[in-house]
């Protein structure tokens, strides 16, 4: 079975992709796994993706498309595979179409996983994360306590920058959290829609726990 998968960054998606690898025994293929893969395979293509990288430039889209090529030509993805994180925009979505129709592949699900931007915002902005041990974890679970102590490792103080274990990433406040919403909505959706005329596809809602997210999910799948 191929799946592709895409969302909008809090909704769930990276602990959803694991539940259905997990579930019906596919690949999982994800953009940032295929440049660190091809990096350390040490390929010409993989020297190529090191030089950009260093450089701190974005892998283009013919690029991406050819390492795509080659991750899904490899044998263990010709049992099945769950594309992650890819097309993000409809060119990239049209180049997709044009190299599984030469592959000979197809997809089987699109998966369109969304909740409200209130919910998304809601969720991310009660993010924190540990500076100590790098786990991410909610401030509503923690009441109207605010939280000192890491849950996971027990450190309150990160002591090689001498700066509290808890603390909010940048990425997760409010005005970047609707930036990065916003490219979902004009640049993703679209390549959704253009998949859509080809596979079938499936909006999935986001709202909820990641268990009722994943039975919602298998309903689809089975
Ligand atoms: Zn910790």
């Amino acid at each position: 079975m191929n799946i592709v998968i895409m969302g909008p960054p809090g909704v769930g998606k990276g602990t959803q992709s694991h539940g259905i690898v997990q579930a019906v025994g596919v690949v999982h293929i994800s953009t940032g796994d295929i440049l660190r893969m091809s990096v350390r395979s040490g390929s010409e293509l993989g020297k190529k993706v090191y030089d950009i990288m260093t450089a701190g430039d974005l892998v283009s889209d013919e690029l991406m498309m050819e390492l795509i090529r080659e991750r899904l030509s490899r044998e263990d993805a010709l049992g099945g595979w769950l594309l992650d994180g890819f097309p993000r925009t409809a060119f990239q979505a049209s180049a997709l179409i044009e190299l599984l129709a030469e592959l000979g592949q197809t997809v089987d699900h699109v998966l369109v996983l969304d909740a409200p931007a209130k919910e998304i915002v809601r969720r991310l902005e009660g993010r924190i994360t540990c500076r100590v041990c790098n786990e991410t974890m909610n401030l509503t679970g923690f009441g109207s306590v605010k939280p000192v102590f890491c849950p996971f490792c027990g450190c309150a103080q990160d002591a090689e920058r001498s700066k509290p274990a808890l603390y909010q990433r940048a990425d997760d406040k409010e005005e970047t959290i609707r930036h990065r919403l916003e490219v979902f909505r004009k640049k993703t959706l679209p390549a959704a829609w253009l998949l859509e005329d080809k596979y079938p596809l499936s909006e999935i809602d986001g709202l909820g726990t990641p268990d009722e997210v994943s039975q919602r999910i298998r309903s689809v799948l089975e």
